[in-house]
């Protein structure tokens, strides 16, 4: 499962910024996840509680919040969420391949003691 091997590399980077804090646990940890970034939140959260495991961030509660899929018009200069795959301006109808977001995968927040 790719959000295995996605989770261990975000626990690992928490892990080491938890412990330049001089923190023992992890409480908690938030994520922002792109509806493009190909990662399904349900199997994050599975991963998560896999991969912590016997780690400092053993119980630790995983958030994770869906960032939705914003384009950008070249013609008109708005912002837009598109309605499928297919990206077109709802104003003046042309196509955009300019994603101003939606492909992200980041540790946003973490709580450690
Ligand atoms: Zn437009």
């Amino acid at each position: 499962m790719h959000e295995v091997s996605l989770m261990q590399t975000t626990l690992d980077i928490a892990c080491d910024h938890a412990a330049q804090q001089g923190a023992q646990h992890i409480h908690w940890i938030k994520l922002r996840v792109g509806e493009l970034s190909g990662v399904i939140p349900e199997a994050l959260t599975l991963a998560f509680e896999i991969v912590t495991t016997g780690t400092m961030a053993a119980n630790a509660r995983l958030e994770v919040e869906t960032v939705p899929v914003i384009c950008h018009c070249s013609a008109c200069y708005q912002d837009f969420q598109p309605t499928g795959w297919v990206y077109v301006c709802p104003t003046c109808h042309q196509f955009t391949t300019d994603l101003r977001q939606g492909r992200e995968l980041e540790l946003t927040a973490m709580e450690v003691s």
